[in-house]
């Protein structure tokens, strides 16, 4: 009985792969910041949104460390939940954050920009939501991109690409190739979610800029959304149907409603110096400003 109970024991063990480190979890979404680890270096961040309705929302973001350097991508939306997330990137993993990335111009990418520059963060936008959140940002982006643009991070790297207008006209997804990790913000929709808010979308060219994201990313390993359940290529097919026959039909429904309007940003006009880096630029070229 002992013999086959070690038997049993020893099975076990071997069908855990060596390889694979287990997920961890930092914090609750709901207490202000949720921290997630899916493998070495890379993790979601998870923080609230208030809706004027008084839901609380989740909203996802993306971050890659690697050799001690750390790339975000989208901001919480409040500036006390940003704060923790610097804090235990500098403080506890001790790395230096070399960029901040708002994936479009709604406050679940961008809402705590202000933090990352204070502490010392650069942060690089698509040209585009520089231009939309001109109108209502109190803090814009620093340094501008077209297209595409690739970061050195470590030894690794992250590429943000546009790939055409959905969620709002200015969204990017981040791929980081090492990992085959797509974050596709809130152009991707979590499997099962609705539409959302539609108020800067465009529902006509949706779908095809999700073709084009799974043509561009075909051996994707994970997706992540900006609100709900990752998975795999299931997220990309799920959003392409649910933006298929049904352009004429725009409703808004409940269950995402990133945008500003909702909980009031102040407009306030910005004059920020700007640099601008060209179109697919190379890993870390011409990136950091003296
Ligand atoms: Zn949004
Ligand atoms: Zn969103």
């Amino acid at each position: 009985m002992l013999r086959l109970l070690s038997i049993i024991f020893l099975i076990s063990l071997m069908a855990q792969p060596a390889c694979k480190s287990p997920e961890l979890t930092i914090g609750k979404w709901q207490d202000g910041l949720e921290i997630r680890r899916l493998s070495p270096g890379l993790f979601i961040h998870t923080s609230p949104i208030n809706l004027s309705n008084g839901q609380v929302f989740p909203c996802n973001g993306m971050i890659f460390i690697n050799q001690g350097e750390a790339v975000v991508f989208d901001t919480p939306v409040y500036e006390k939940d940003t704060e923790k997330l610097i804090r235990w990137l500098q403080d506890e993993q001790q790395v230096t954050i070399k960029a901040i990335v708002p994936t479009h111009f709604h406050d679940d990418c961008l809402g705590g920009l202000s933090i990352f520059h204070e502490a010392g963060v650069k942060s690089y936008s698509n040209r585009l939501t520089y231009e939309l959140a001109k109108s209502q940002a109190e803090v814009l982006p620093q340094t501008l991109f077209d297209g595409s643009y690739t970061f050195q991070v470590g030894r690794e790297s992250v590429e943000c690409w546009f790939p055409g207008e959905a969620h709002t006209k200015d969204n990017i997804v981040a791929w980081v190739p090492s990992k085959k990790v797509l974050f596709g913000g809130c152009m991707l929709k979590a499997v099962g979610a609705g539409k959302g808010n539609l108020a800067d979308a465009n529902v006509g060219a949706w779908s095809a800029s999700m073709e084009a994201v799974k043509k561009k990313y075909p051996k994707l390993k994970l997706a992540i959304p900006g609100h709900g359940d990752s998975g795999g290529m299931e997220l990309l097919d799920f959003t392409i149907k649910l933006f298929n026959d049904q352009i004429s039909a725009i409703h808004q429904d409940a269950k995402h409603l990133c945008n500003h309007q909702f909980y009031g940003f102040r407009r306030v006009s910005a004059e920020l110096p700007i640099r601008t880096i060209s179109q697919d630029s190379v890993a870390g070229q011409g990136l950091v400003p003296q």
